[in-house]
């Protein structure tokens, strides 16, 4: 049951899960990580080195790294140093796996800017968890936790949204819209920036399609007033706001 919202119908162009890229030379544990992020509603997608990997990013930005530290060729650690020194990569979320598990190894990983570890061997049940609290932190629009903004709530996990109480019914490009800005409110973000977030960047969809989506938000959020809530910023794109 707790499945059915989870992926939106087949034709359309959202997926609630995370892209989750793994970077593992080891096969079996390759294998059971994609399982296991299949079955908890992420996307697994798999390098078995650095080279690959890079090239995986240059195809899609993943939502989430998972890196292996003992890497054939570059190690974990130095494809985490490439992967924050470009602009593209450097927000993001990167969580390295390792067997070192000494407090030295773990600085180190810090200093190079991977955002959690996780300890080989590890459970399942502690990955899932890592996993969750990295997108919590780093990007909230992957998380199934409700969100509230002024008198609007929004449920990933239902699928539903709300605005005191009543729900109102959307789309699912305006639902991962919504919850994007709802997750990130008083910034200004640009089309481009709201496609590579909500459609995925390398998606070649062009910028109007935004407008024209945002436009269905908005008249979805009419009714109840709260549409002004989400302005358009000349020049710049559009802002969530608590003051509009
Ligand atoms: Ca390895």
């Amino acid at each position: 049951m707790e499945n059915i919202y989870r992926t939106p119908s087949a034709h359309s162009e959202v997926h609630l899960g995370a892209s989750i890229l793994v970077v593992e030379d080891e096969a079996a544990i390759q294998e059971l990580i994609a399982l296991n992020l299949g079955q908890a509603g992420h996307e697994a997608v798999s390098a078995m080195d650095a080279q690959e990997a890079l090239q995986r990013v240059r195809d899609s930005l993943p939502d989430l790294v998972l890196i292996d530290w003992m890497l054939p060729g570059m190690s974990g650690i130095d494809l985490v140093r490439r992967l924050r020194t470009n602009e593209r990569t450097r927000n993001v979320p990167i969580i390295m796996l390792t067997a070192r598990a000494d407090e030295i190894d773990k600085l180190a990983g810090l200093e190079s800017g991977a955002d959690d570890y996780i300890t080989k061997p590890f459970s399942i049940r502690e990955l899932n968890a890592r996993i969750k609290a990295v997108l919590r932190r780093r990007a909230p629009q992957m998380t199934e936790d409700p969100v509230n903004f002024k008198d609007l709530t929004l449920d990933p996990g239902t699928h539903r949204v709300s605005v005191k109480g009543s729900e109102i019914s959307l789309g699912p490009t305006e639902f991962k819209l919504l919850h994007f800005f709802m997750t990130h409110p008083e910034r200004v973000y640009s089309r481009t920036q709201i496609l590579d977030h909500v459609w995925g960047d390398h998606v070649f969809i062009e910028e109007r399609t935004v407008d024209v989506h945002i436009r269905r938000l908005r008249s979805a959020l009419e009714p109840s007033h709260s549409d002004q809530l989400l302005q358009t910023v000349r020049g710049a794109g559009y802002r969530l706001t608590a003051l509009p």
